[in-house]
C-alpha cells in the first residue's frame, strides 16, 4: 500500500485525493498534501517513542485524518488498530489492552463521553482537528512541530500492517492480523476485476474500522487512484451523497432498506409501480430517483456484511440500479466471493474472487485459501489453529455452490440452539422464511431456556401502518407453514412483535446472532 501511495504522490501530486466536508464546505486534500501531513504525523509518532511494530489505535468517525493517520502509522513502521466508534466502552477497553496500544489517535465521535472510560490512562492521546475527547497533543500542533519523515519504513509483503478486530458477533472480538501483502493482493485484484481507475469517485461513510470499508474504499483507492469524499454527519448524509455522486458505492442491507423507505415515503409503491410501467416516462422517473439518491453515476453498487433480501435487490433493479452482493469477513480482508457487475445472480454472493480458492467442507462449511488470509488471531494461538487449518480458513459459515460457481450462504456452522426440551434448532433458514413477509423488518429466533422457540420480530413500516390484528394473523399463518415444513420436531408458536427499530452495539451487522447470544 505504501508503494501505491508513493506512486500517486509522484504521478499526480496536485490532484485532489480526499474531500472533507466541514460546516457544509468541501476541503480538498491533494496527494502531495496527504504525503506531507502523513509524514509529519509519522515523525510525531516516532518522537512520542513509538518503535517499529508498536501498535497505534485509531478511534474516529470516517474523515481525511483517519486515512492520514493510517498512512502515518505505516510510514513509521507501526501497526494500526482501528476501533469501531459505536462499540461499547468495555469492548474498546478490551481491544486497547489486548493489543497493548501505545498511542491512540482520536477524532470526531458522536458520544465521546460514553467512550472516555474505555481508554486506559496510560495510553497517550492525539486529537484530530475536531471536537473530541481530552488529549495530550493536537493534530495541528504536531504537524507544525515535526518535519516530514524522510526515511520512511520500507514496507514488505510480510509486514504486519494492521490488527483488525472482528465484530464480536460470536464472542469477544478477535484480533485479526493482516499483512501488507494481504492488503496489496486483495486490492490489486479487486480493482482490476471491477475496472476502477483514477477517475472514479468513492463516498465513505460506513466505518473504516470494518474490513469491508477499509478494503473497498481506503485500500482500493490507493490501488486505483480514485478520490474519496467523506460524509459530514448522519443529518447531511443524503445531501452529501447527492453532492458527491460516487461511481462506486458500498452499503449494507439495513441501509439499502432505509434508502428504499426514503423513496417510498415520497412516492408510495402503488404510484411508483404505475409510473415505472409507463413507456418513456417510466425511464425518466427511474432516473430521477437515482439522481435524487445521488447514485445516477454509480457503476459499481455493492452490498455485503449480511444477507440482503432478493425482493429488495429486485426493487432496486426496477429503478435501474443493480446491486452486487459480496461476501467476506475480517479474516480474509473481505476478499471472498462477489457478484461482478453484469454477471449478477440474486440470492447468491457471486463467484469466487481471482486467485482465491473456495471449497465446501463435508459439513457444509465454507473454506478459503488465498494470500488475503490473516496470519492468525493476535495472541490467540488456539483460536488461530482452529480457524486456519492446513492453510484453509474455516469461515464458520455454511454454503452451497451452484453449477455455475455461484455461492449461496445458508447459515452459520455454530448458529444452532437447544430448546429446553433438548431439541436442536438451526434458526437461519426459519428466519429467512419469516423475513420474506412484508410485515417484517428483522427477525431473530430465540430458544435457549424456552420450551418452544420464540420469534422476535421487528415490524416493518408497512406493518406499523396496518391493523395489528391483520399483521398478527398473517405472521401466525406463516409460522404454521414453517412448523409443518422446516421444523418437524419443534413448533415456533410465540411471536414478540416490536415496533421500535432495534439496534445492537454492533451497528452495521445483522444483530440477530448478538441478541441470541445475550438472551
Ligand atoms: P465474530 O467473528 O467476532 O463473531 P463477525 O463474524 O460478525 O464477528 P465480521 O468479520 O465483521 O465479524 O463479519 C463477517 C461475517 O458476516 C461472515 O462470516 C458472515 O457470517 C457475515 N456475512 C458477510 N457478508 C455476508 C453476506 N453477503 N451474506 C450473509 N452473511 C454475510
Ligand atoms: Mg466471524
Amino acid at each position: 500500500p505504501l508503494q501505491r501511495f508513493a506512486h500517486w504522490v509522484e504521478r499526480a501530486p496536485d490532484r485532489v485525493w480526499l474531500r472533507q466536508p466541514v460546516a457544509r464546505t468541501w476541503h480538498p486534500i491533494t496527494w502531495r498534501e496527504a504525503d506531507d501531513r502523513a509524514r509529519r504525523m509519522a515523525s510525531a509518532l516516532r518522537a512520542m517513542g513509538c518503535e517499529p511494530g508498536d501498535r497505534v489505535a485509531i478511534l474516529a468517525k470516517n474523515c481525511a485524518e483517519w486515512l492520514l493517520s493510517d498512512l502515518a502509522i505505516m510510514l513509521a513502521g507501526l501497526v494500526s488498530v482501528p476501533l469501531y466508534p459505536l462499540q461499547s466502552a468495555a469492548s474498546i477497553d478490551y481491544v486497547l489492552r489486548h493489543s497493548a496500544c501505545k498511542v491512540i489517535i482520536l477524532g470526531k465521535l458522536d458520544d465521546a463521553e460514553r467512550l472516555e472510560p474505555g481508554i486506559p490512562a496510560e495510553i497517550r492521546r492525539i486529537a484530530m482537528p475536531y471536537p473530541t475527547l481530552r488529549a495530550d497533543h493536537g493534530w495541528g500542533e504536531l504537524l507544525a512541530l515535526h518535519e516530514p519523515l524522510r526515511e520512511a519504513h520500507e514496507q514488505r509483503a510480510d509486514d504486519l500492517l494492521s490488527i483488525l478486530y472482528t465484530s464480536g458477533t460470536t464472542g469477544q472480538p478477535k484480533g485479526v492480523m493482516q499483512t501488507a501483502g494481504a492488503f496489496a493482493f486483495a486490492s490489486s485484484r479487486s480493482v482490476a476485476e471491477t475496472g476502477l481507475g483514477p477517475d472514479d469517485q468513492f463516498f465513505s461513510y460506513l466505518p473504516l474500522s470494518h474490513a469491508a470499508e477499509r478494503f473497498l474504499v481506503a485500500t482500493n483507492s490507493l490501488y486505483c487512484g480514485a478520490g474519496i469524499a467523506f460524509v459530514e454527519s448522519l443529518e447531511t448524509f443524503a445531501e452529501d451523497l447527492r453532492a458527491v455522486r460516487p461511481t462506486q458505492f458500498f452499503s449494507v442491507p439495513r441501509l439499502w432498506t432505509r434508502f428504499q423507505q426514503g423513496v417510498l415515503e415520497r412516492l408510495p409503491q402503488s404510484r411508483l409501480d404505475r409510473l415505472l410501467a409507463l413507456p418513456l416516462l417510466g425511464a425518466l422517473v427511474a432516473w430521477k430517483i437515482r439522481r435524487g439518491l445521488g447514485l445516477d453515476r454509480a457503476r459499481v453498487l455493492v452490498s455485503g456484511a449480511a444477507p440482503i433480501p432478493v425482493a429488495l435487490l429486485e426493487w432496486y433493479r426496477r429503478i435501474g440500479l443493480t446491486i452486487c452482493e459480496g461476501y467476506g469477513m475480517t479474516e480474509n480482508f473481505a476478499y471472498g466471493n462477489f457478484n461482478r457487475p453484469g454477471q449478477v445472480r440474486f440470492g447468491t454472493v457471486g463467484r469466487v474472487m481471482p486467485d482465491n480458492q473456495l471449497r465446501i467442507a463435508d459439513d457444509g462449511e465454507i473454506l478459503y485459501r488465498s494470500p488475503s488470509l490473516m496470519t492468525g488471531y493476535y495472541l490467540e494461538p488456539d483460536k488461530s489453529a482452529e480457524t486456519l487449518r492446513d492453510g484453509w480458513l474455516h469461515t464458520g459459515d455454511k454454503g452451497q455452490i451452484d453449477a455455475d460457481g455461484y455461492l449461496r450462504i445458508t447459515g452459520r456452522v455454530k448458529d444452532i440452539f437447544k430448546t429446553s426440551k433438548g431439541k436442536y434448532v438451526a434458526p437461519a433458514p426459519i428466519e429467512g422464511e419469516i423475513a420474506k413477509s412484508l410485515w417484517v423488518e428483522q427477525v431473530c429466533l430465540m430458544g435457549s431456556g424456552l420450551d418452544q422457540p420464540l420469534a422476535l420480530v421487528e415490524l416493518s413500516p408497512a406493518a406499523r401502518a396496518q391493523a395489528r390484528a391483520q399483521v398478527e394473523a398473517d405472521l401466525l399463518a406463516t409460522l404454521e407453514q414453517i412448523n409443518g415444513t422446516l421444523l418437524p420436531h419443534e413448533r415456533v408458536s410465540h411471536l414478540l412483535l416490536v415496533r421500535e427499530p432495534w439496534t445492537v452495539d454492533n451497528g452495521c451487522m445483522t444483530p440477530t446472532m448478538k441478541i441470541r447470544r445475550n438472551v
